[in-house]
């Protein structure tokens, strides 16, 4: 006969463990993936909305596990970030990059976009991983720092966005007009690029209110003398809407869907504008 009190403590203490060691285990899963490289690189095209040439690419990680096949970004992510993993696996992303340079063509004037998590910009530990593993690869495409808003930025460090720009290197806001606090960053960041979200792109030609906050924000993005990548685009109304506002860039299924980085150079020579 045992008292209801232990008993409801003993139950509480049961769901406690169980879902700690589910994350444990997760996250065990997501560092023995790293180590068997079962993370795959994607890159989607982002094109030049006045020359219709593509001018560069995002990359975007894929996770196929064996047992429960594909998982999305969107799910392994966060919880990367949650189990402190986020830096590993941007590491091993650059590390996997750069020995596949030779697919993507070799000037500046070509970019390469990498998701970077606040947390890994905020602890400065990003400038060291660039400079191991990519900036003495010259020549290389200009590197773009998508800088998502999952988590708010803390403190931002001057130094370090001066030394990132001497390099090299480009800043972008990711989903531009969602999550923590965008208007703040463009003080706080004072960055080269603003991806505008695809929830905006997605409401052109409706009479939704986001419609007129996309207006606004690419005039924002024009006072500032920034350049804009809109997200997410799939139809030819989008694509015709943003050339007529000077959007510089655009990227989404439109174009083209995420695609193995081995696949790219035959995206390219087939790509007509
Ligand atoms: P994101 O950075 O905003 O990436 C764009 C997402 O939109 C990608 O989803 C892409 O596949 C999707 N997309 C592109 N064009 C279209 C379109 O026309 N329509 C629609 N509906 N969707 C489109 P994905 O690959 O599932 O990635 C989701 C998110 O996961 C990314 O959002 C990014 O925040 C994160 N992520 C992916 N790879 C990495 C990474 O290496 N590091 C970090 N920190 N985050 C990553
Ligand atoms: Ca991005
Ligand atoms: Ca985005
Ligand atoms: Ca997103």
């Amino acid at each position: 006969h045992i008292p209801l009190f232990l008993l409801v403590f003993l139950l509480a203490f049961g769901i406690v463990y169980l879902a700690s060691a589910n994350r444990l285990n997760l996250a065990y899963h997501i560092s023995s993936a790293i180590q068997q490289k079962r993370f795959l690189l994607y890159c989607q095209p982002i094109i030049d909305t006045h020359s219709g040439d593509c001018t560069g690419v995002e990359i975007l990680l894929r996770w196929h596990d064996e047992r429960q096949g594909w998982i999305s970004p969107d799910v392994f992510i966060p919880l990367a970030e949650q189990h402190g993993l986020i830096q590993s696996l941007t590491r091993y992303l650059l590390i996997q990059l750069v020995q596949r340079l030779y697919l993507f063509p070799r000037t500046c004037d070509f970019t390469i976009s990498i998701n970077i998590a606040a947390e890994h910009f905020t602890q400065g530990q990003i400038l060291d991983d660039l400079q191991t593993h990519w900036f003495h690869h010259l020549p290389a495409p200009t590197l773009v720092l998508e800088l998502t808003e999952r988590t708010a930025l803390e403190r931002i460090d001057n130094q370090l966005l001066t030394r990132l720009h001497q390099l090299g290197a480009r800043l972008a806001i990711d989903d531009f007009g969602t999550g923590h606090s965008s208007l703040s960053y463009l003080q706080q960041l004072q960055p080269d690029v603003l991806k505008i979200d695809r929830s905006f792109c997605a409401t052109i030609g409706t009479d939704a209110i986001n419609a007129r906050v996309l207006d606004s924000m690419i005039s924002l993005g024009k006072d500032l003398g920034l350049k804009l990548v809109a997200e997410g685009v799939e139809t030819q109304e989008q694509v015709d809407y943003l050339k007529q506002r000077n959007v510089e860039c655009i990227q989404g299924y439109f174009f083209s869907m995420p695609m193995p980085l081995e696949d790219f150079p035959q995206w390219l020579s087939n790509y007509r504008r």
